[in-house]
C-alpha cells in the first residue's frame, strides 16, 4: 500500500476500528466474512482528509456534492443480505459514491460493476481503488437506475440510492434466482427491500427502515 493510504490515520486507527466491530456485531451483523472485510478495508480514505479521524464512527459522513459515503452498520448489513443465499460471481452496485460499498464487494464477489451519475465522484472512486490495488472492479458514468443491461443479467445487485420503486430494468437484469437489496421510499420514508427474480416475475421481502439519498433519474 502506498502511503497515501494511510493519510490521516493516527495510531489510534486500530482501536478505533476494532471499535467499530464490536458495534457492528452488537448492532445484529453476523456474517463472519463480512465483519472481516470491513474491519481490513480503510474507511478514512473514502473520505475526505478533515474528516477521517471520524471514519470508523458508525455514521454517514459528506463526500462532496450533496451526497454520503454510508453509515458502515447499512454497509454491511445490504451486504450481509446481499450474500445470504450463497456466493456471488457478479455484482452491479448502484451508486458507487465514495467507493467504500464497492471496495467491500470487491473483497467477496469475482467482479463488481459500479455505476455513478456524478463524475467527479466516479474519478476519486476510481483513484481510490487503484491505491488499494482492487482491480475486479468496473465503474461506469450513467444514470444506474437503468443498470448495465450490456453485462447482464447479474448474481445480485445492490442499490444505495432510493428509488419511489422497485425498477423493472433492473429486475430484468437479474439472473433467475438471483436478487436485489435496494431502500424504496420517499425522502422521509424509505425500507429496504430484498428482491428474487423467479421464472415469473420476482419475490420482494420488506426488511427494515432506512434513510438514502434519493436515487435520481434523467440527465446527468
Ligand atoms: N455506496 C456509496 C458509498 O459507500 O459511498 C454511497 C453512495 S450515496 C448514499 C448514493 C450515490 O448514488 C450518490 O453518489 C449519488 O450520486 C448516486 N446516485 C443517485 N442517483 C443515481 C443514479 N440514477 N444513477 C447512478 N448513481 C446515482
Amino acid at each position: 500500500m502506498s502511503s497515501s493510504v494511510h493519510r490521516g490515520i493516527g495510531m489510534t486507527s486500530q482501536r478505533t476500528r476494532e471499535r467499530l466491530i464490536q458495534r457492528l456485531r452488537d448492532e445484529g451483523i453476523q456474517n463472519q466474512t463480512v465483519l472481516e472485510v470491513v474491519r481490513n478495508t480503510p474507511r478514512h480514505i473514502f473520505v475526505d482528509e478533515a474528516l477521517a479521524s471520524r471514519a470508523y464512527e458508525d455514521t454517514a459522513l459528506p463526500i462532496g456534492q450533496g451526497q454520503t459515503i454510508s453509515q458502515p452498520f447499512i454497509v454491511a448489513r445490504m451486504t450481509e443480505l446481499l450474500l445470504e443465499g450463497g456466493p456471488l460471481e457478479t455484482v452491479l452496485e448502484v451508486g458507487t459514491g465514495s467507493g467504500y460499498q464497492t471496495a467491500i464487494l470487491s473483497k467477496l464477489v469475482k467482479r463488481v460493476y459500479s455505476v455513478e451519475r456524478i463524475k467527479s465522484l466516479q474519478l476519486a472512486a476510481r483513484k481510490r481503488f487503484q491505491e488499494l490495488h482492487l482491480r475486479n472492479i468496473r465503474l461506469h458514468h450513467r444514470d444506474g437506475g437503468m443498470g448495465l443491461p450490456e453485462y447482464a443479467p447479474f448474481d445480485g445487485i445492490l442499490v444505495t440510492a432510493a428509488p419511489e420503486g422497485i425498477p423493472r430494468a433492473l429486475v430484468d437484469q437479474l439472473k433467475l434466482g438471483g436478487r436485489m437489496i435496494l431502500p424504496i421510499g420517499s425522502r422521509s420514508e424509505q425500507v429496504l427491500v430484498r428482491v428474487t427474480r423467479t421464472k415469473n416475475g420476482y419475490d420482494k421481502e420488506l426488511l427494515e427502515q432506512v434513510v438514502f439519498v434519493p436515487l435520481l433519474g434523467g440527465t446527468l
